[in-house]
């Protein structure tokens, strides 16, 4: 089996300030783990410039929450790929729940952006999870092989190559309701088997994170799965030490 580097990725939505930008990232350089994980911080769009600054020298990575499916144009309020590029992003979120359940990003919008993202340089971490009543109807599976084939059928299996997957159930996100770790070794093994069936050496070496509550006292647990490749952590990434514990328990 391939050696996957572990990931965390922090995706602070909508909040903060230029303050806090600052605070945190000062924070995280201060004490962040060796080269035994990788380190990402994908902040709100207005503030990546400050956070490139920030970020500058470090080896922390920084990325984007959602991008444009679009090159350039007439896209009013739209941010594209090269924007983000210039910027210094190496990441971006694509198809979040919360883009996809507040701002109805539908599962062909997804592979579009994932597409054109992954297409143009930029590396993908594409969000894929079941809604509770999707939990409890027992069609999780299916969920999330629609969610993962429509990505497939517009990008192709080879741009999976240095994309990164994110599994969030959406009952788990912000709940403070974490998936258990056996819940979650199960989605993410079922993800990794639904793209050896397409390569096996993508599937092999692609990173599956786990996202959903994750606390600096569950990390350790959640990350011990053989699947579960690091995590994307929302609300504890807002706070310093909840972070650091986070990627400690990664490595
Ligand atoms: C997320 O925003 O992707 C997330 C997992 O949030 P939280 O950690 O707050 O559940």
């Amino acid at each position: 089996m391939t050696n996957r580097l572990p990931l965390v990725a922090a995706n602070w939505k909508m909040n903060g300030s230029r303050a806090s930008v600052k605070e945190l990232l000062d924070g995280f350089k201060q004490n962040l783990p060796g080269s035994d994980v990788e380190v990402l911080v994908c902040a709100p769009a207005i503030y990546i410039p400050l956070a490139a600054d920030e970020l500058a020298g470090s080896a922390i990575g920084l990325g984007a929450q959602t991008v444009s499916e679009y090159a350039a144009g007439a896209y009013t309020g739209e941010i594209s790929v090269d924007m983000l590029k210039e910027y210094g992003c190496r990441y971006v979120i694509i198809g979040h729940s919360e883009r996809r359940h507040v701002f109805g990003e539908a599962n062909g919008t997804v592979a579009n952006k994932f597409y054109f993202a992954q297409g143009n340089g930029l590396k993908a971490i594409l969000c894929l999870g079941e809604q509770l009543q999707e939990r409890e109807a027992g069609v999780t599976e299916q969920v999330l092989s629609e969610q993962l084939d429509a990505v497939i059928a517009k990008a192709g299996i080879a741009a999976f190559t240095d994309a990164v997957i994110a599994y969030e159930p959406v009952w788990a996100i912000g709940t403070g309701h974490t998936a258990t770790p056996e819940q979650a070794q199960e989605a993410h093994s079922f993800i990794r088997l639904q793209i050896a069936r397409h390569d096996d050496h993508i599937a092999d070496g692609i990173r599956i994170l786990y996202g959903g509550s994750v606390k600096a006292d569950n990390a350790a647990e959640l990350f011990s799965m053989a699947d579960v490749d690091g995590g994307l952590i929302g609300g504890a990434s807002l706070k310093v030490n909840d972070f650091l514990a986070i990627c400690q328990a990664a490595r």
